[in-house]
């Protein structure tokens, strides 16, 4: 039993409807797959001396589109509360720009070159210990909800997880329409709720909810940042590629996605209000993240998975358990790889082995470097932020970029000629740091074969909806 409300179904076959909604086209679904070759926990029952936890990642959702820093015109009430009531952390940096990698390093507390789920093929290996697979050690009932085929079992990111639930939707063969390929949050919440009437605590639920990824299609409540917009880009799912789009085609595109963060953030409401209702909500250690963010032109770029700028990078990150985490604004950068410290040691679970991230409960340095890495489909790009200055290299055609962020956070300004030995002594960082973190992997390891799933070997249902969501047959 998974005891998640909605249907079980085995892979590829169409399941019923999600409780309460009716669907025109079915869902595919995978739930409960076994984990590895790992201990089982012990069942025995323990009474409930520890938090649940909830990780709510939101895919593709920029910094500067939700709570006080919000200046996009978004409307997210739910994660402003939760910025006001926990420790939000105002310069948090997600370590790669695409799914799996950022999700790994959340799930790891190591930085993709570590972990080595980087690459389009490759896998979260199973000889790492996962955030999943500590908690339910430590007698956490443990469950996941995806909506992201790059996170799917098959690419190892079930382990430790006692349900694993897939929600991907699967398209009518012929054109894709704009949204065709998502499950909505307010979907994934209507799962969320049975699961949590159901389950045992302590839990561990971590959920990936995929609006607002493209395509962008908010629901017509929601469409409301400039709805009265009529061209072209509504429809077309190429259209934020086109290089013929007019300032108004951009301001649409825009808002369609600013719409879609708003909904989201209208479903991770009703999840809040149905813990708080329950008087479970400060019983939680409740997490609001987002795997990386979106270029909307900044650069010339659109979508992620490119690039290793800050509207990429750069992510919200607020971590709200009154019980013991103070309610502030952190200003000092931090990574998507401290999460895991910083959730081991306010459960008072030890660490399996040194994490590339720190623990977020004492203050983190000023000078702190945060690194960010790309190594997908050729690209080859590394990132160092340190206090205000950010090197970007791209290891592939040997370019470089120092930026000072307090006088050009839009990162236009190219300050290389200016700062050679600043310059010369972040790139030694980077080159050391690289190297550390490949003997690391290599140790960790220790003779173990490297994990890769094809794009060949994937469940069709799955490559459908990659393809569908821009993946495998575009390089985002
Ligand atoms: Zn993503």
């Amino acid at each position: 039993m998974d005891g998640f409300g909605g249907p079980v179904a085995e892979y590829g076959r169409a399941a019923r409807p999600l409780l309460g909604l009716a669907l025109a086209i079915p869902l595919v679904l995978l739930a409960g797959v076994a984990c590895g070759q790992k201990p089982e926990p012990s069942t025995s029952p323990e009474p409930c001396d520890r938090p649940n936890v909830l990780l709510y990642v939101v895919d593709t959702l920029r910094a500067d589109h939700i709570g006080r820093d919000a200046a996009s015109g978004s409307e997210t009430p739910a994660a402003d509360r939760l910025a006001r009531e926990g420790r939000f952390f105002a310069n948090a940096l997600a370590p790669s720009s695409w799914t799996r990698a950022s999700i790994g390093s959340i799930l790891t507390g190591l930085y993709p070159d570590v972990h080595g789920a980087q690459g389009r093929d490759s896998a979260l290996p199973a000889h790492l210990e996962t955030l999943a697979e500590l908690l339910r050690q430590h007698r956490y009932t443990t469950a996941a909800v995806v909506t992201n085929p790059n996170v799917g079992s098959f690419y190892g990111f079930d382990q430790g997880f006692d349900t694993y639930l897939q929600l991907f939707e699967r398209r009518e063969p012929g054109r894709i329409k704009s949204g065709e390929a998502i499950v909505r949050s307010d979907q994934v919440t209507e799962q969320l709720f049975s699961w949590i009437d159901d389950a045992t605590c302590p839990f561990f639920l971590s959920v990936l909810t995929i609006d607002p990824h493209w395509p962008y299609g908010p629901p017509t409540a929601f469409d409301r940042f400039g709805a009265e917009y009529s061209g072209p880009v509504d429809t077309d799912k190429l259209a934020i590629k086109r290089d013929d789009l007019t300032p108004a085609d951009r301001d649409r595109i825009r808002a369609l996605y600013r719409g879609e963060v708003a909904f989201n953030d209208a479903s991770l409401g009703m999840l809040l209000e149905k813990l708080e209702s329950e008087g479970r909500l400060d019983d939680t250690i409740v997490i609001l993240t987002s795997d990386h963010g979106e270029e909307f032109w900044e650069h010339g770029g659109v979508l992620h998975g490119t690039t290793l700028y800050d509207e990429v990078l750069r992510v919200p990150l607020i971590i709200r358990y009154p019980k013991a985490v103070t309610a502030e604004r952190v200003t000092s950068q931090v990574s998507l790889v401290d999460i895991a410290p910083t959730l081991l040691e306010l459960l008072g679970i030890d660490a399996p082995y040194p994490f590339d991230g720190v623990s977020l409960l004492q203050s983190a340095s000023e000078n702190r470097s945060v690194h960010a890495m790309l190594e997908l489909d050729g690209r080859r790009s590394r990132s160092m932020s340190q206090s205000s200055w950010k090197l970007i290299e791209n290891w592939r055609n040997g370019s470089r970029a120092l930026f000072d962020l307090d006088r050009d956070p839009g990162e236009t300004k190219n300050l290389i000629s200016e700062n050679r030995e600043r310059v010369s002594a972040m790139s030694a960082e980077m080159l050391r740091l690289r190297r550390a973190h490949r003997q690391r992997r290599e140790a960790m390891r220790s003779g173990a074969p490297v994990q890769t799933t094809p794009a060949t070997d994937l469940p069709d249902d799955a490559r459908k909806a990659l393809e569908a969501l821009g993946y495998l047959d575009s390089p985002n």
